[in-house]
């Protein structure tokens, strides 16, 4: 018996939209890159509800005729090849014809066109892949695309989609990288009626400028070399300027965003002993090649670039960048210290390091129970009642405890990251992070219910300015930073910060709404049943005390105590285990 059939042309088109449509941030690509390809000079993009109610995008570029608007949803339709000769000379983003046939197999698409000949613009509305109008249409000049109910017929990925602000981060990151490859071109960007980015066209230091905010522009450091293999231009951003995240990392080939982990390293390796660890060098640098030296031919979304000579590229790359960071002499002027990002935002940080083990008391006498202490330490009630609950669940022996015979140093930190703790039959090790994040995370969900943070009112506010998509992430919580004693209102552009919770000092606060605004920290493991959940949970991250923090005795016993004061104890708000215990029978299966 035949078994093989042909699929129909539906299912065929279903199958295809998965690869190159995942998420509502893919149709922003494809639809802003054929508004590209279509010459425009201005693009408008209107997004509602980070893209599940409406993605639409308007051009001014050369508009399709009536016959074309009819076959340009059919698989493979495209007017940019020809011949397979023309897959070596691609100049375009798009050429397989695939994402207005994808697009239209998941959504309702309506598109209105009128290109430069005809007196009279045509629409075509397309409804479960099925033209249901096709009318004339008042556009005035070039496309306007409207896509609506994205994966209607497609529940897995529906349902996968993650939280409006992570796909709404999505939308932007992919809006950004095709704004940064053609400065030349005006956008605008609008979520929910809010305009979120104008961006008039410039050269594409100025496009960085208006998309990144004023503060990068003094960081900014040109690159430029004309090789034969390559033209490289672009810019660098200074070490110390350098963030956590990769948010501000572009390369692009032809004017394409690419993504290459090969030039990415070459990049980063130029910036070698002129950054710490976790951070991560800004670059936007444009490499202009020959077209039949790459093949774009080789990824669903085309976001991979398969070079001719890719070797020749790394090492240009890479001298070319050594070249610009010594030219504008970065390395003698770095202080690394100064490096606010890499300060513990926390009032750990503004006392003096000391280490623990230092401070043993000789006098101290661990069969006599200290009266002169008013630090009322985890060890010294840890045999109360309240604690033994949450310790039982892991160890039983925490309810023999017997305090006179507890080993000393009764906690110090190690490697900078734990704290460890000898019980009498157990060793405790307790990622630090991890548990001032609980500790926080608690704090800030109690403060957003009952308003029990205190505030402080700063003697010098601290003015902020932000970009409007800040803004908008801004009003989203804005009644929560309230409620956690956060004082701060929006004039012109400008975030200012009148009162905030005790204990954090001018520059920790700064750095804890700053951080708290980067939409590149916006978290992807943050799930969130509630906006209030949220705030905690992303405060808790960015205003807890790091690896590398050195903490003082005394704080090292009260991260203890307030950690065992929490409701939960045993994992931090991203489900990640705070400690572990090793009994004898542990250590003695190691070492007996
Ligand atoms: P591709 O971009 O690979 O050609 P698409 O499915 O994205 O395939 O688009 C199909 C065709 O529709 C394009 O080749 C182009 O001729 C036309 N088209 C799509 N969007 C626009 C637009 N905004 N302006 C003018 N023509 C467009
Ligand atoms: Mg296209």
């Amino acid at each position: 018996m035949d078994v093989i059939k042909i699929l129909p042309k539906n299912i065929a088109n279903q199958i295809a939209a998965g690869e190159v449509i995942q998420r509502p941030a893919s149709v922003v690509k494809e639809l802003v890159e054929n508004s590209i390809d279509a010459n425009c000079s201005f693009i408008q993009v209107y997004i509602k509800n980070s893209g599940k109610s409406l993605i639409s995008v308007i051009d001014d570029g050369i508009g399709m005729s009536k016959n074309d608007l009819g076959i340009a949803f059919q698989r493979h339709s495209t007017s940019k090849i020809t011949s397979s000769k023309d897959l070596f000379k691609i100049k375009t983003k798009g050429f397989r014809g695939e994402a207005l046939s994808s697009i239209s197999a998941i959504s309702e698409i309506e598109t209105h066109s009128k290109n430069e000949k005809d007196k009279l613009g045509n629409m075509i509305l397309i409804k479960e892949n099925k033209i249901v109008e096709k009318n004339v249409s008042s556009i005035d000049r070039g496309t306007s695309i409207a896509v609506k109910k994205i994966f209607y017929n497609v529940p897995a990925r529906r349902n996968f989609l993650k939280s409006d602000n992570v796909e709404l981060k999505k939308i932007i990151d992919e809006f950004q990288r095709l704004c940064l490859s053609h400065p030349e071109i005006k956008f605008k960007f609008y979520h929910n009626k809010t305009e979120l980015f104008d961006l008039p066209s410039s050269k594409i230091k100025d496009r960085i400028v208006a998309v990144f905010g004023k503060k990068i522009k003094e960081f900014l450091v040109p690159v430029k070399e004309k090789t034969t293999v390559a033209n490289i231009e672009g810019y660098i951003v200074k070490p110390n300027f350098a963030k956590k995240t990769r948010g501000q990392q572009f390369l692009f080939v032809n004017n394409r965003f690419i993504k290459s982990s090969f030039l990415h390293h070459s990049i980063v390796s130029a910036y070698e002993g002129l950054l710490s660890d976790r951070f991560h060098p800004g670059y936007f640098i444009s490499l202009n090649i020959d077209p039949s030296k790459i093949d774009v031919n080789i990824h669903p979304t085309k976001t991979e670039v398969k070079f001719e000579d890719e070797q020749s590229i790394y090492a240009i790359l890479k001298s070319s960048i050594k070249h610009s960071l010594g030219v504008f002499q970065i390395m003698p002027s770095i202080d690394f210290n100064k490096n606010i990002n890499m300060d513990p935002p926390y009032s750990y940080k503004e006392k003096q390091p000391d280490f623990p083990i230092i401070e043993l008391d000789s006098k101290f006498n661990p069969f006599v129970k200290s009266e002169t202490s008013n630090i009322k330490s985890f060890i010294d009630i840890v045999d109360q009642n309240s604690l033994h609950s949450k310790l039982f669940s892991f160890d039983s022996n925490f309810k023999k405890l017997d305090l006179d015979n507890i080993e000393f140093p009764r906690v110090f930190q190690l490697f900078l990251k734990y704290l460890v703790c000898p019980l009498k039959s157990s060793l405790l090790i307790i990622n630090q992070t991890r548990a001032h994040q609980r500790i926080l995370y608690e704090r800030f969900l109690g403060a957003i219910t009952s308003n029990k943070i205190d505030s402080q009112n700063l003697v010098f506010p601290i003015y902020l300015d932000i970009s409007p998509i800040q803004l908008k992430f801004f009003q989203d919580q804005d009644e929560i930073l309230k409620s956690l004693g956060f004082n701060i209102v929006f004039k012109k552009k400008q975030l200012i910060i009148s009162g905030a919770p005790e204990e954090y000092s001018q520059n920790q606060i700064k750095n804890i709404i700053e951080n708290f605004l980067d939409i590149n920290n916006l978290d992807e493991d943050i799930k969130s049943l509630s906006q209030a959940d949220y705030v905690a949970k992303s405060l808790s991250k960015s205003m807890s005390i790091k690896t590398g923090a050195v903490l003082k005795i005394e704080e090292q016993k009260n991260l203890l105590d307030d950690l065992f004061a929490c409701k939960e104890t045993l994992l931090c708000p991203f489900n990640r285990k705070i400690f572990i215990t090793f009994d004898q029978k542990d250590i003695q299966k190691k070492i007996d």
